[in-house]
């Protein structure tokens, strides 16, 4: 028997409709925040995400599902939504000079090691701000991100914040990070592992996503970007605090949050909860600003801020926290026939009911009543409608409540009316 791909999962029925409650509920929130929906393609250029997550990530050296297709193009599944958006937004000429608003839906494809909350395709939602730097809507898209999660239930969040500054401060915490990283400090700690000794030529900041053992050891004494940046990033990072304040958003700074793709500047923010277990596993949404992204995807100097949050993880920490799915109430109903003729009825009243948008199963014909009952209390609906021959010579329909077993007889003519009142 064939079975499903390492790292990937079916969403069975049962689940499903947690699936869709989730996305229900987010959905009202992003449109009354003022965001419309984008749908972009799964599979890209590979040299969208080479240049705008990083040559030196961990996602674009070891994760990306990259393939050559018939003619030899390289292309990759996505492995995040931003670029993608940000691409769209290009190709479609969005307006640059007002804000745009955008939220996504879809799969993303990691080549990563799976365990619980950690897949190779997984789902995410999104949203991405484009065209404005002023750190008041940082705050609010934080306190969107907030808000989609208490909406469904979910409490103790922690907001981890951070700025990770703007080019120019890099230039500086890079030559920091380097000479702490070859400092006698650090070479008497052990190596780097060879990963992070490419890190530090290319990219150092990098080296604070290393999972080995001796490089977390070194990285806790290196020095935090916080003390090189420079006096408009420190600015923004004031009034974003500011302005998170002014929301009652509580948040811990964590320096040592990076994020693990290249194109973020200054805001960097990550929301955890940490019920969930380990550290790389407890984060339900991460984003933060990507001022220079757009322009260096070809387009003009366009600030923008977003963040992405993983929907298995969301439904797992809505599990631990044993949050109540509504499960909105709807009349379902099984069609019981009895014979061939009272099928052919049957037939053309459920598909009736169903266009009137009644919720409507049944089986085909030649089955015995028993059996047909047995499926609707299997299938646990609230009533079942019975149609035999002599109901049918008397233009009526044995409505039964599931429930406390008690039934009555309904004509035909009035059933559409009769079942509208349940
Ligand atoms: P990132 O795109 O890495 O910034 O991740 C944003 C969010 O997506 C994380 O906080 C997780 O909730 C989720 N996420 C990232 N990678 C995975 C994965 N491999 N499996 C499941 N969820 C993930």
């Amino acid at each position: 028997m064939i079975k499903r791909l390492r790292g990937t999962y079916d969403v069975l029925p049962q689940d499903a409709i947690k699936w869709q409650y989730v996305e229900d509920v987010f959905s009202v929130i992003l449109e009354r925040y003022g965001y419309r929906e984008i749908r972009t393609p799964v599979i890209e250029e590979t040299s969208l995400f080479t240049r705008s997550i990083g040559e030196t990530t961990d996602i674009v050296t070891k994760e990306m599902y990259t393939f050559l297709d018939q003619k030899g193009r390289s292309i990759t599944l996505r492995p995040e939504g931003t670029a993608s958006v940000v691409r769209a937004f290009l190709e479609g000429s969005i307006s640059p000079d007002a804000l745009t608003k955008l939220y996504y839906w879809g799969d993303m494809f990691r080549y990563d090691r799976p365990q619980k909350g950690r897949y190779r395709e997984f789902c995410q939602v999104g949203v991405e701000a484009i065209g404005s730097a002023i750190p008041a809507l940082d705050a609010e898209v934080i306190s969107l991100a907030m808000c989609l999660l208490e909406t469904l239930g979910l409490k103790d969040l922690k907001l981890n914040l951070n700025s990770v500054g703007c080019v120019d401060c890099r230039r500086v915490y890079y030559e920091k990070l380097k000479d702490y990283f070859n400092s006698s400090t650090v070479v008497t700690m052990g190596k780097l592992c060879p990963t992070c000794q490419k890190r530090l030529e290319k990219n150092p900041m990098r080296i604070f996503d290393c999972k080995e053992e001796n490089c977390q050891r070194t990285i806790e004494k290196a020095p935090t970007i916080a003390e090189s940046l420079c006096s408009n990033c420190t600015l923004a990072f004031e009034n974003l605090k500011k302005y998170l304040s002014l929301l009652d958003i509580p948040f811990v700074l964590n320096t040592r949050l990076v994020r693990g793709l290249d194109y973020y500047t200054r805001t960097a923010f990550e929301i955890t909860y940490e019920k969930m277990g380990s550290p790389q596993q407890n984060a339900l949404a991460a984003g933060g600003r990507y001022d220079n992204l757009i322009q260096e995807l070809g387009g003009p100097p366009t600030p923008a801020i977003g963040f992405a949050m993983g929907m298995e993880r969301i439904l797992l920490a809505m599990e631990i926290a044993k949050v109540n799915i509504p499960t909105g109430k709807k009349v379902e109903i099984y069609f019981v026939s009895l014979g061939e003729v009272a099928f052919q009825e049957a037939f053309k009243i459920i598909d009736r009911l169903r266009r009137k948008g009644f919720y409507v199963y049944a089986t085909t014909s030649g089955r015995s009543l028993k059996s047909q009952l047995r499926e609707a209390d299997r299938l646990c609906v609230g009533y079942t409608l019975i149609l035999g021959g002599d109901e049918l010579s008397r233009r009526v329909v044995m409505l039964r409540d599931m429930e406390n077993s008690t039934q009555r007889e309904i004509p035909l003519k009035d059933l559409e009316d009769e079942l509208a009142k349940l």
